[in-house]
């Protein structure tokens, strides 16, 4: 475990809690909107948002071509930055988990992952978390709060101010705390940000969105965004999926399934189904057989991740040999599954561990 010293120096937003809007969640029509009430022009607009979102700036102060006085208009009206960054630790295979303080004092977690050519980043959707799984510390820290669209955006914004510049982040996941459908209009709005080619510019295809299974969010979610969706499967069955992750009795099994089976996908694009393997809970040949018979006839993939052990919790990964046998049996069916294994041990880097140790 590495802890990244400046970071701990970083100051905190000068701002306190207010009801001002964010520069980085504002679309271009609302900049400029902003902009031409201050009796500036609208071009204004892609200048600011080229320090902003491609020059990645920390102020107002800093974008240079803009005219002083609307700088010092523009900070009077807007928020710059919001999130203060408390922690970061680097984990001996390249993990780093970044602990930010939003300005009343909650916290969140993001965590950069490296991959063989690219870097992903996994953000968070909201303060703790209302689903309960009983495998995730976020999960029973319970629900504090959405994240605004401007608290996720600046998750992006801060860590690719820390990160390393290559590999670069190339892949967005929802898939820190919380659940990114129980925030659908914060997200959404954050999402087109992200993938704005005037704006933060990732690609559609490279940012993915992942749920536990709340189906009028899925519903909406296929209605143009034309992001990945994945989705937390876990269980085979009704009754088990209940047992792990509570939401099944709002959401079955069953009708969750029919949805994803008439999900819009685009041509090529897959869903990808991650299940926790736990060790003598769903980790048996017969979840493995039925699990098969669930996705098929979906286009998708399934990531099979070995428990990430929580402190406090009984639940244990599953041994090797089961592991392999249960993705065997997947292979069997013709069905893409991947072992993910979990990075950042050393760091608690599983979801809400970080978060958990600050007392959120
Ligand atoms: S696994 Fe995801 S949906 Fe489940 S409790 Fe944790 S953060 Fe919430």
């Amino acid at each position: 475990m590495q802890n990244l010293g400046p970071c701990a120096q970083i100051q905190r937003p000068s701002e306190t809690v207010s009801s001002k809007r964010a520069i980085s969640a504002l679309t271009k029509e609302e900049l400029i909107d902003e902009i031409v009430s201050l009796g500036e022009r609208s071009f204004r607009a892609d200048q600011i948002r080229d320090w902003l979102y491609k020059k990645n700036v920390q102020s107002f102060e800093e974008m240079a071509n803009i005219p002083k006085a609307l700088r010092t208009e523009l900070k009077k009206r807007l928020l710059f930055r919001t999130l203060n960054l408390r922690r970061s630790l680097r984990s001996g295979d390249g993990t780093t988990k970044f602990l930010f303080e939003l300005m009343d004092g909650l916290l969140i977690e993001s965590v950069l992952i490296p991959e063989k050519d690219h870097m992903t980043l996994c953000i968070s959707s909201q303060v703790g978390c209302a689903m309960g799984c009983i495998f995730c510390l976020t999960g029973k820290g319970g629900f504090k709060r959405n994240l605004t669209p401007h608290e996720i955006v600046d998750q992006v914004l801060e860590v690719k101010r820390w990160a390393p510049k290559r590999p670069a982040i190339t892949n967005i996941v929802f898939m820190g705390m919380g659940e990114p459908l129980l925030n659908l209009e914060g997200v959404i709005k954050a999402v087109r940000i992200l993938i704005d080619p005037e704006a933060l510019s990732f690609s559609h295809r490279r940012v993915t969105v992942s749920t536990s299974g709340i189906i009028p969010g899925i519903l909406r979610l296929g209605q143009g965004l034309n992001v990945n969706l994945a989705v937390s499967l876990n269980a085979p069955s009704e009754d088990l999926r209940s047992h792990i992750m509570p939401i099944n009795k709002r959401y079955p099994l069953k009708e969750l399934m029919e949805t994803l089976a008439k999900y819009p996908l685009q041509k090529g694009r897959r869903i990808t189904f991650e299940y926790v393997l736990i060790r003598d809970l769903n980790d048996r040949e017969e979840h493995a057989q039925r699990l098969a018979k669930l996705v098929k006839g979906i286009p998708c993939k399934v990531n099979l991740i070995p428990l990430n052990e929580v402190p406090g919790s009984d639940l244990r990964p599953p041994e090797e040999e089961d592991l392999n046998t249960f993705q065997k049996i997947l292979f069997e069916a013709n069905i893409t599954a991947i072992v993910r294994k979990s990075k950042g041990k050393d760091i608690m880097a599983a979801c809400g561990q970080l978060a958990g140790l600050y007392g959120l």
